[in-house]
């Protein structure tokens, strides 16, 4: 690192302006990140998406209405550890709410928005996962969000998107937020008996519970380069079996190669790569 390099980056300034890529080590400007999509124009990085941009980036503008946003946690077990369940639901909305700034279209008050949408004016169905909020975490309200999106698609007869990141089930709802699973693998396959498409995309990451139930159950599963899809992580995985794991093991490119995911698309080719696929998939409905 040169002198003038050291100045640099001692300023104070330094850190406010500027990030590493996590992929490259690249330094990249604060304010360039959201334009480039949260992608680093460098290496192709593709970082963790807030929600509401990742809305913004799938649908046709202002066409996003949430669908029910008036579902919320309840406490099924009472859960306390180092602070109340409640609690840390009421922090999460408020980080949630501070974070991104007031808006009148989208409330982040759960791990998933769900709505209605036009994607290159096709009407749809999308949902988008929160890893802000509790990590993506799938509890009853997540579950049950999910669950009457399907129901929805199935009634109204529209495809089914849904972008997932998520560390799991959610804990503090014990096996409450185990039943999610299943409730909404269900869901997924009564909605498949109307013959519209539902469309995965698994971002980084999609692990436990989410990755295991809906999110790997798409008619088509598409993965963004580099996402961590899996059950357990990698290093679970290494400690139980007592084993070095392969290069790669659970990334978007190794999953393509094992025939665990359909494609890899680009952020930037996402809109584009989603509406190519509903107008070949309803190609009898009118898309
Ligand atoms: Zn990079």
């Amino acid at each position: 690192m040169s002198i003038l390099e050291k100045f640099w980056r001692s300023r104070s300034t330094y850190s406010e302006n500027w990030k590493k890529c996590p992929g490259c080590g690249e330094d990249l400007r604060i304010e360039d990140i959201p334009k480039n999509n949260y992608v680093c124009d460098k290496c192709n990085y593709h970082m963790r998406m807030p929600i509401r941009d990742r809305i913004k980036l799938l649908v046709d503008e202002g066409t996003f209405s949430e669908i029910f946003q008036e579902i919320i946690p309840v406490d099924p077990i009472n859960f306390v550890d180092s602070k109340p369940y409640t609690q840390r639901v009421s922090e999460a909305i408020e980080k949630n709410l501070a974070k991104e700034g007031e808006d009148g279209n989208i409330l982040i008050n759960e791990a998933i928005a769900v709505g209605k949408a036009n994607i290159d004016g096709i009407p749809v169905l999308l949902g988008v996962m929160n890893f802000d909020f509790m990590g993506g975490s799938m509890g009853s309200v997540v579950g049950e969000r999910v669950t009457r999106l399907f129901e929805e698609g199935f009634n109204s007869k529209l495809p089914v998107i849904i972008v997932t990141s998520s560390g799991g089930a959610r804990m503090q709802e014990g096996i409450f937020s185990l039943m999610q699973m299943a409730k909404t693998s269900a869901a997924v396959m009564h909605f498949k008996h109307s013959g519209l498409p539902y469309i995965s995309v698994m971002a980084d990451p999609t692990t436990g519970g989410v990755s295991a139930s809906f999110a790997t159950l798409g008619d088509i599963n598409i993965a963004e380069p580099g996402a961590l899809v899996g059950f357990a992580g990698p290093r679970v995985i290494e400690q139980t079996i007592r084993q070095k794991l392969p290069r790669g093991f659970q990334r978007s490119q190794f999953l393509l190669e094992h025939g665990m995911i359909d494609s890899i698309v680009d952020r930037s080719e996402l809109k584009a790569s989603i509406s190519k696929l509903l107008r070949l998939l309803m190609v009898d409905r009118g898309a």
